[in-house]
């Protein structure tokens, strides 16, 4: 089971780049804008505003993200390709930002590799284990507000919001290369209970854990509408009695995303989270 989802968290890292690379190339993030804020390309990276971040990977991973203020930065996940964390590490030197802290939202592999190459001397590390939720961590003049996101990760996980902005690094609670994965080490009962919550907090803008970042509303209408729209459908399974493993979800049903349908092994984690969901509702009836 471990190797299985191993496998298939390669899968989804490496298309979650592939599509982030490939909405780059065609100039698709050339400039958007969300609010007040404006996202473009900038020295390999994503820039929104003119003090966020965000890592594009070529050879597939997860975000890593920059906040800046007065000169100090803060790092929000420490990446887990070479490229990218060298990119990363070129802006911090070549604008001479003193890292003042590290966030770390849960410690699978694709997050945390080069964490040791960003900790310097001095070098505040926070994550999962270390942080309450709410609890501000001060970056420059500015603020970060730790959110619990429970749902992904077994030893739970965190979301950071930038706070100025209304701007929410989510970490893997949210994608939006891929369709959720439910039950990955964490319930999905939590997962959904997270994604309510970010929802109701009405953020401008989302960066995901892999993906590019889009309005909160809608990161949340697609990660929260694929997970309601395959409950419905095994709701439906139940109340007819079909054996789990004959109920047929196809993705488009329950995906509008054309890109996400299409995503080489979308179609593995979306037969994997029907079980997670039949289980889940299972459960729920006893
Ligand atoms: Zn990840």
């Amino acid at each position: 089971m471990k190797n299985k989802r191993s496998l298939a968290a390669g899968i989804i890292i490496l298309l979650a780049a592939a599509i982030a690379i490939y909405a780059l190339s065609t100039g698709k993030a050339a400039v958007n804008t969300f609010g007040k804020l404006k996202m473009e390309s900038k020295d390999g990276l994503l820039a929104i505003g003119d003090d966020v971040f965000v890592s594009a990977d070529p050879e597939g991973t997860v975000n890593m993200t920059l906040f800046v203020s007065q000169g100090k930065g803060t790092l929000i996940d420490a990446g887990f390709n070479e490229k990218q964390a060298k990119v990363l590490q070129d802006y911090i030197d070549k604008n001479k930002i003193e890292l003042q802290n590290i966030i770390i939202t849960h410690t699978h592999e694709d997050h945390i590799k080069y964490l040791e190459q960003f900790k310097k001397e001095g070098v505040e590390v926070f994550g999962p284990e270390n942080t309450e939720n709410g609890q501000v961590i001060v970056c420059g003049a500015d603020e970060l507000r730790i959110l619990d996101t429970p749902g992904h990760a077994s030893d739970n996980h965190i979301s950071v919001e930038i706070v100025k902005h209304g701007v929410l690094a989510a970490g893997d609670v949210v994608t939006t290369s891929f369709v959720p994965s439910m039950g990955y080490g964490s319930s999905t009962e939590a997962l959904i209970n997270t994604l309510e919550t970010i929802k109701g907090k009405k953020y401008a803008l989302i960066i995901p854990g892999h993906g590019m970042p889009m309005s909160g509303k809608a990161a949340i209408e697609l990660n929260l509408g694929y997970i309601e729209k395959l409950k419905k459908s095994v709701v439906k399974a139940l109340q007819e009695g079909t054996a789990v493993q004959k109920i047929d979800i196809p993705l488009q049903s329950v995906v509008d995303d054309d890109a996400i349908i299409s995503a080489k092994g979308a179609d593995a984690v979306n037969k994997n989270n029907i079980r997670e969901m039949y289980y889940l509702l299972k459960n729920a009836n006893k």
